[in-house]
């Protein structure tokens, strides 16, 4: 499949393939089309071929298939344990510190209630928590079995499961969902029930990758990292993301991009594996590779220069009750 990579909808040619046209996970649209074909070029759990869609009503890129229903196989063993190391894949927590510390000063009230969806061990909520001695209770949401213990021993409530299924009659003052929209099957659902948990006052903060950045344009047909394929089932811009939580009842009070270097050393190490220069596997997945810190930290500098022009490939939004 030979396509021009500068082929853009915006540019006026429609991109399609075959007839198919899945609908889109938002609002069931079905003005959609093909995008992009995308491997997983970090971890090869499999060799299939996945493709990006994107609705021309939403804004937003989808993956086809969605397996929602087998997440056992395309997050691998060794994927959480690179996740909770602090220099892990989603290096998040230094540069949002000083966000949560401004954030959690403009909440009022003497005991403040944290909830982390997707917060694994409680690692990040241990740092909220040394940020202000008025974080007297913190919750922890996810998935993961093995996390439950440490996340408990740390000292923070654990619900195992989705954030659709928690219950509680707690209400929060701050909601954590970072890295976290891109991976769930229905963000409007996820974002309606995080506006449930929240207190009048409450602010919430998400982060999620920007699928209108250069280097998503660059390498919007060679598995793009933001892709993070078959992981990431869907995708927004500055301006889709903003329309979907003004639909769940939350308005953005702040905004900023933010850099992710990870996503272009992704990209050229998986182009050095093409040339067959360097071998990544399942047995040894791409952050492994000594090339990799090596990479990240050239295209950071990269990213830091362009910062002040530039629509960086992830995006920092801090919402509220609208
Ligand atoms: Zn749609």
């Amino acid at each position: 499949m030979n396509r021009n990579a500068n082929d853009d909808d915006q540019l006026g040619t429609l991109v399609t393939k075959d007839s198919l046209s899945p609908a889109c996970p938002i609002r069931g649209c079905t003005d959609t089309s093909w995008y992009a074909d995308a491997h997983d070029i970090e971890y090869h759990t499999s060799d299939r071929t996945y493709s990006f869609h994107k609705c021309h009503r939403c804004d937003v890129l989808f993956i086809v298939p969605m397996l929602w229903d087998r997440l056992g196989e395309i997050y691998p063993k060794n994927y959480y344990s690179y996740a909770s190391k602090k220099t892990g894949i989603i290096p998040r927590q230094r540069s949002l510190d000083w966000l949560i510390v401004k954030l959690l000063a403009s909440i009022p009230g003497d005991r403040l209630s944290v909830l982390d969806v997707g917060g694994g061990s409680g690692w990040i909520l241990d740092q909220v928590k040394s940020c202000s001695p008025r974080v007297s209770f913190t919750q922890c949401v996810d998935l993961d079995e093995g996390a439950q213990a440490q996340a408990v021993a740390r000292g923070h409530a654990y619900y195992l499961g989705s954030i659709e299924q928690f219950e509680t009659d707690r209400r929060f003052d701050l909601v954590l969902a970072l890295g976290l929209i891109e991976h769930v099957r229905d963000p409007a659902l996820v974002l309606r029930r995080i506006e449930d948990l929240l207190t009048a006052h409450g602010r919430v903060l998400i982060t999620t990758p920007n699928f209108d950045a250069l280097d998503a344009r660059l390498f919007r047909h060679r598995s793009w990292g933001g892709y993070h394929t078959p992981r990431h089932f869907v995708l927004f811009n500055r301006q889709s993301f903003t329309e979907l939580a003004e639909q769940s009842g939350l308005g953005v009070v702040s905004f900023s991009y933010k850099q992710a270097p990870w996503y272009w050393s992704l990209a050229v190490l998986d182009a050095m594996r093409r040339l067959g220069l360097i071998e990544i596997s399942a047995q040894r997945p791409v952050y492994h590779h000594p090339l990799y810190p090596l990479l990240r930290a050239s295209f950071a500098a990269f990213e830091f220069a362009r910062a002040p022009f530039a629509q960086l490939s992830y995006m920092v939004f801090t919402l509220g009750r609208r």
